[in-house]
């Protein structure tokens, strides 16, 4: 079991979803030189398409891909994952052990419950996981921020990542994917999903292309931050060398 400090911490549902929303950004950040790792509440039992072993095989491929130094699966029942006290406690020893100052999950409105679901326990674990008096017999733990990617569900965003050079690594990740998304390798008479289908694939990347448009590059990933942003450097917090446009 892992028990280092991560920088950046990406917590979803199910196996393939921190990549799907943000498998640049996560890229990106590893090729700067984080700790970056991905936690997936649960197996992805409920799946459609592919089984568990094989999704963990994917995941596992995935990581690789992005260039995680770490990914765990919390083991949640996929389709309940209720923010109760036992599913808090279970996620604040996993925050205590990896002490993230970056964590990452789904926003607060999603077209999958479990998702919605995720993201209020997140929330809810990273307050708890900083006071004392909840004893899991290790140190208390508070990440500094907690960031919500996007989802198929669009939001204004606070901010957005310029991914254009890890675009090839974001596509790489997702098809190692290939029982979830589209993949013409993967043969299989399972029902065709809302993401297996070649449709989703572009639609994935012609909004990175809006998002890229935004801020004047390719491709971006878009988040909205959980909490303001401090700073005593404003013109470095808001990038004083980018050009005027
Ligand atoms: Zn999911």
């Amino acid at each position: 079991m892992l028990d280092v400090e991560l920088d950046v911490l990406a917590i979803g549902a199910h196996p393939d979803d921190v990549e799907l929303a943000a498998g640049g950004t996560l890229s990106l950040l590893c090729d700067q030189g984080y700790a970056v790792g991905a936690l997936d509440l649960t197996r992805g039992e409920l799946g459609s398409r592919g089984t568990v072993e094989l999704r963990r095989e994917e995941a596992r491929a995935a990581a690789k891909a992005m260039g995680l130094a770490h990914r765990e699966q919390l083991g949640l029942p996929d389709g309940n994952i209720l923010p109760s006290k036992e599913n808090r406690i279970r996620l604040i020893q996993v925050l205590r052990r990896l002490r993230p100052r970056i964590v990452m999950t789904h926003p607060e409105r999603c077209r999958h419950p479990d998702h919605e679901h995720t993201a209020q326990l997140v929330i809810q674990a990273c307050f708890y996981s900083g006071l004392r008096m909840i004893d899991t017999r290790q140190d208390p733990w508070r990440p500094q921020h907690v960031v919500h990617f996007e989802e198929v569900l669009p939001f204004s965003p606070t901010l957005i990542v310029d991914v254009t050079s890890m675009w090839a690594q974001r596509i790489q990740a997702l098809e190692a994917y290939a029982s979830q998304f589209y993949n013409p390798a993967y043969k299989s008479d399972e029902p065709e999903t809302f993401v297996s289908n070649r449709g989703f694939f572009e639609w994935i990347e012609a909004r990175a292309k809006v998002h890229g448009h935004a801020i004047g590059v390719a491709f971006g990933e878009a988040f909205q931050l959980c909490g303001p942003l401090s700073t005593g450097d404003l013109m470095q917090t808001l990038q004083a060398e980018k050009a005027f446009r």
